[in-house]
């Protein structure tokens, strides 16, 4: 695999760097979601919009629309009770509107209880699970025959730094984080010689959105670092200047 990353702090994505593009992004409606979904369609793609709340939706929709982006879709699907129909009827809509994915950017995530392994409810466990891990592996396995059909799709997971290393009182949220990464790296692994689809992650590090605040709520946020501060990194992962690079793990 390629390990070898452009210097992010240089980079200038080209106006129209995903012109064309069909880019589907989960939990949309908010943080860095709605960032990213935003700068996505800024930069000519046309920006699917999924989350569970769709006056969020319709929110990003008409300031994507406002601004004069291509015209994005909205899909809401709730990611903790979705079952594989629902995940069905999604992508055959996609494909019926679109024909093809070029992107897709797992986002959405539930932070949970902060609590020890010995006090996790089983029924938070399961959600924080359903949400986080088995929504983005039913989603891509739903939406690769879409991503094959681009000549170039981009998947990219969101990772955590307590996915990289597990820390007390992160409980489900960390093992679920880790759960991304090796689903990115094992994804990668099978498509590298195979597919001109490649799978990589990103760990946001502290950005000021409400789970940030919820995770640390006597945090003050104008320390913490904005949304759109991460624009390059998530552009850089979804265009054409990142064709090489596959199963990597990248820190915002
Ligand atoms: P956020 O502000 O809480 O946004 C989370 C998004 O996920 C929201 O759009 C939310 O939709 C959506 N979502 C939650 N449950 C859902 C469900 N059941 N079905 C569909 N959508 C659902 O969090 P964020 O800080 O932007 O986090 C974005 C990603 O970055 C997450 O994967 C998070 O783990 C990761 N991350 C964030 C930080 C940070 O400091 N912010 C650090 C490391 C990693 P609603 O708004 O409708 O609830």
């Amino acid at each position: 695999m390629t390990t070898k990353a452009m210097d992010l702090t240089t980079y200038q994505p080209k106006k129209d760097l995903l012109k064309n593009k069909i880019i589907a992004v989960t939990g949309a409606g908010a943080g860095i979601g709605r960032a990213i979904a935003k700068a996505y369609a800024k930069h000519g793609a046309t920006v699917i919009l999924i989350g569970r709340t769709v006056e969020k939706l319709e929110s990003i929709y008409d300031e994507i629309e406002a601004a004069g982006y291509p015209q994005p879709a909205i899909f809401p699907l709730d990611l903790e009770t979705a079952i594989e129909a629902d995940y069905q009827q999604l992508v055959d809509a996609i494909e019926e509107n679109f024909g093809q994915v070029d992107g897709l950017l797992h986002n959405a995530a539930l932070l949970g209880e902060r609590t020890s392994i010995a006090s996790q409810t089983v029924k938070s466990w399961q959600k924080l699970m359903a949400v986080n891990v088995t929504a983005p592996f039913i989603l891509t396995k739903k939406l690769l025959p879409l991503l094959h059909k681009s000549p170039q799709a981009s998947i990219i997971f969101t990772g955590s730094s307590v996915g990289l290393k597990g820390r007390a009182y992160w409980g489900a949220y960390a093992v679920s984080k880790a759960a991304n990464e090796n689903l990115m790296q094992t994804l990668a692994d099978e498509l590298e010689e195979t597919s001109a689809i490649r799978a990589n992650s990103i760990n946001p590090g502290a950005t000021r959105t409400q789970m940030r605040a919820d995770a640390f709520p006597a945090e003050d946020p104008s320390v913490v670092k904005s949304t759109d501060s991460l624009i390059p990194l998530y552009l850089y992962l979804m265009g054409g200047d990142s064709l090489e690079i596959n199963g990597q793990q990248f820190n915002g």
